[in-house]
């Protein structure tokens, strides 16, 4: 199929990731995606409504499986679907995968800082993920805001993936409980503590990639040009709400 024509996924499995997040790994017709990209899914009712949003692929380029994150959002229309309906063996409606602007390819290389809010994470774990299988010992910082320790996304992994490769950085910002490893930022990922990471980093990033709610976006990626990053050099993606 193109990559733009809906195609029915079936869903192989539903993963709780977190207490607000839950995977849903699809597999499907689907061309294979660059890290970053997202696909479109449509949920159709019995009386022929549709309701149409995006998701970003969490899972790294030619994974079997297209890994899905979705926060359940409590007055949302489609989000919650995913956390109390959809099972194994059903069937979605899914487009994709789509998006050129936020793709990471290893030609682009680094060093690469990856900003992430919420399940903002998803696709830069694709990133993450991709780093590792083709690129690894590349410098890169992920900088990651949670609300609390059980609200990291992907938690277990990442912290194996950096155990793995000094190269790879990562600190998790904790906005609602302290923070639990030296070197992980407590409270809201802010011009001076994103300015304080990037001074233990020790790397200027000639890569940024910033993903999460709107308002989280616009904070970070104003914090990080006020900073002295180049905004040529930052790539964003914009999940919706204000965060
Ligand atoms: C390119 C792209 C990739 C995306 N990837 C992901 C992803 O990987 N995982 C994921 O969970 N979501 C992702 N989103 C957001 C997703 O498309 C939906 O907007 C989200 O799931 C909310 O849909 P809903 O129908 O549940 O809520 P809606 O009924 O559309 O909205 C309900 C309420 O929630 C608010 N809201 C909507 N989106 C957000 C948000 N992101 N954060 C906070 N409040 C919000 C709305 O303003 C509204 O008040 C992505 C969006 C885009 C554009």
């Amino acid at each position: 199929m193109s990559g733009v024509r809906w195609t029915p996924a079936t869903v192989e499995r539903v993963v709780v990731q977190t207490p607000r997040v839950t995977s849903v790994f699809l597999r499907g017709d689907l061309p294979r995606s660059e890290a970053g990209q997202h696909v479109d899914v449509k949920l159709t009712a019995d009386d022929g409504y549709s309701a149409e949003r995006s998701y970003s692929i969490a899972s790294a380029p030619g994974a079997p499986l297209v890994e899905l994150a979705i926060e359940w959002l409590p007055d949302g229309e489609v989000s919650p679907f995913f956390h109390d309906v959809v099972q194994a063996g059903d069937t979605l409606d899914v487009r994709g995968p789509i998006g050129g602007h936020f793709v990471w390819r290893a030609d682009d290389g680094g060093p690469l800082l990856l900003v992430a809010g919420g399940s903002g994470i998803a696709p830069l774990m694709a990133i993450v993920r991709h780093r590792a299988a083709v690129t690894p010992g590349l410098p890169t910082l992920l900088l990651y805001s949670s609300r609390t320790w059980d609200d990291i996304v992907f938690r277990a992994e990442l912290q194996a993936l950096a155990a793995a490769d000094p190269a790879l950085v990562v600190r998790f910002a904790i906005t609602r409980e302290a923070a639990r490893r030296p070197g992980d930022v407590a409270g809201r990922l802010d011009a001076p503590r994103i300015a304080a990471a990037l001074a233990g980093w020790g790397t200027r990033p000639a890569r940024t990639y910033v993903c999460g709610a709107n308002r989280f976006v616009e904070a970070i990626t104003m914090a990080l040009v006020d900073g002295g990053i180049a905004a040529a050099t930052i790539r964003t993606e914009r999940f919706g709400g204000a965060g």
